[in-house]
């Protein structure tokens, strides 16, 4: 009896074991481009498509796919696949909860903890033989005498709040749409608007919808504490740039951590680029080995799906 090879997209590059383990059960493409009328053509005759964090897989894209079943997201977000025209098309969503937790909320306290101690001008300072100037001034924050204010606490934010009440002593303040359920942490509940008001760092662990597009913008960067830090890990869109970009400027926040951005990379004359009191990140918050390797293993959950088992991480 002849078995079904199905024929596998991946969008994006996976590690090649990953690879590795699709090509046991069906042949395989990998792409170099991922734009949508690429995709497009791409996914025409295939059955199952594996991307990250780059592409896009709208309506038009699903809708061009008239075989596939599965998609698996090698990541957390959700933002770039269209979930509802999926779901209209019976095509299984699969994706990676949780894989990335402890590293995204260690790098927020590394982009914390560069605002607080500004290692990017210390460093410099070594460099550039001004070790007794930099050295001279005194830095006006530790952790311990601030307060966090989260919004979105989900699985990122309360590793970060974990880390920032029993490993800093910070106060935690946190805003989500539902009830986490008891915590393992000291952390208070509080509208969005207390959040800004309250919090000396501001840290968003929310995913992108239609209701954090643009959370942070003018309006909510105004009720913000004089000289606050926001810190982004999560998606760039939900941060205005331009808005953040003239409250740093200004000097409304005292700085701003930033994993990610909108577009993805900013272009080389965007504003923010050189904003004051900044440290960025190209988007590594999922970026570790250990991370990386549960990510690729979305790879099995897809292959549950083809063989008619229920998925372990629907989306
Ligand atoms: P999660 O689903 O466990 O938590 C998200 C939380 O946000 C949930 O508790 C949810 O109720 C809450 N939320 C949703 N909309 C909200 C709103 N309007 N106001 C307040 N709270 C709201 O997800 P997670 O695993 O903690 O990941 C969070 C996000 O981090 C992901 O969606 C992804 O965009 C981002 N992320 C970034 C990286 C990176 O490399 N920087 C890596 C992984 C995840």
């Amino acid at each position: 009896m002849s078995q079904t090879r199905w024929r596998i997209v991946f969008a994006e590059p996976f590690a090649e074991q990953a690879v590795s383990q699709m090509r046991e059960i069906g042949d395989i493409r990998e792409l170099t481009r991922c734009d949508e009328s690429y995709l497009m053509e791409a996914v025409a005759d295939c059955d199952a498509l594996l991307v990250r964090t780059a592409s896009r897989v709208t309506r038009r894209v699903l809708e061009a796919a008239p075989r596939l079943r599965v998609i698996g997201r090698g990541g957390v977000g959700l933002d770039n696949v269209d979930l509802d025209a999926a779901r209209e098309r019976g095509v299984t969503v699969v994706y990676t909860p949780g894989t990335a937790t402890d590293a995204v909320a260690d790098l927020t306290f590394g982009l914390m903890l560069s605002l607080v101690w500004d290692l990017r001008g210390c460093d410099a300072g070594v460099r550039d033989e001004r070790f007794a100037a930099v050295r001279a001034a005194v830095r006006p924050r530790e952790l311990s005498a601030l307060t966090l204010g989260i919004v979105g606490l989900g699985r990122i934010g309360q590793a970060v709040a974990r880390r920032a009440a029993h490993g800093f002593g910070m106060r935690v303040l946190y805003n989500d749409l539902v009830d986490p359920g008891p915590l393992d942490f000291p952390a208070t509940p509080v509208d969005k608007d207390r959040v800004f008001a309250e919090s000396d760092i501001v840290s968003l662990h929310v995913p992108l919808t239609e209701a954090t597009r643009g959370l942070v913008r003018e309006a909510a960067l105004a009720r913000f504490k004089p000289g606050a830090f926001l810190i982004n890990t999560s998606r760039g869109a939900v941060v205005d740039g331009h808005a953040l970009d003239r409250a740093l400027r200004s000097g409304r926040l005292g700085g701003a951590g930033l994993d990610v951005f909108d577009p993805e990379p900013l272009p080389a004359d965007h504003p923010l680029l050189s904003a004051p009191n900044t440290v960025f990140t190209p988007h590594v918050g999922a970026r570790t080995a250990l991370a990386q390797a549960r990510i690729n293993g979305v790879v099995e959950d897809v292959i549950r799906v083809l063989r008619g088992l229920a998925a372990l991480y629907p989306a």
